[in-house]
């Protein structure tokens, strides 16, 4: 069992936890000027670093609220969570 700490709720089973992929992904300025392969490249790809890695997460058995994460890939360890809309974590 790993615990993960909702920034609300405190730590926590990870059963509790939804994974939402990668966070501060940009929306596209202007979506409508995009070919079919840059939405791909927007919809599908994303960097895959080993060691710190800022990613959305969601309390959805418990407080169903939306965060972000910094988790090193590599350990599993969660090194700083956040708000949506706050800037980035900076870690050591
Ligand atoms: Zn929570």
């Amino acid at each position: 069992m790993q615990l993960i700490p909702c920034p609300w709720c405190g730590p926590r089973d990870e059963v509790e936890f939804t994974y939402g992929g990668a966070a501060h992904v940009p929306y596209p300025e202007d979506p409508q000027a995009l070919s079919d392969e840059e939405w791909a490249r927007y919809v599908f790809f994303r960097d895959n670093p080993k060691g710190p890695f800022a990613e959305r997460w969601c309390h959805s058995a418990s407080c169903r609220r939306w965060f972000n994460a910094i988790r090193n890939t590599a350990t599993h360890e969660f090194l700083a969570v956040y708000g949506q809309g706050e800037p980035k974590a900076v870690v050591a």
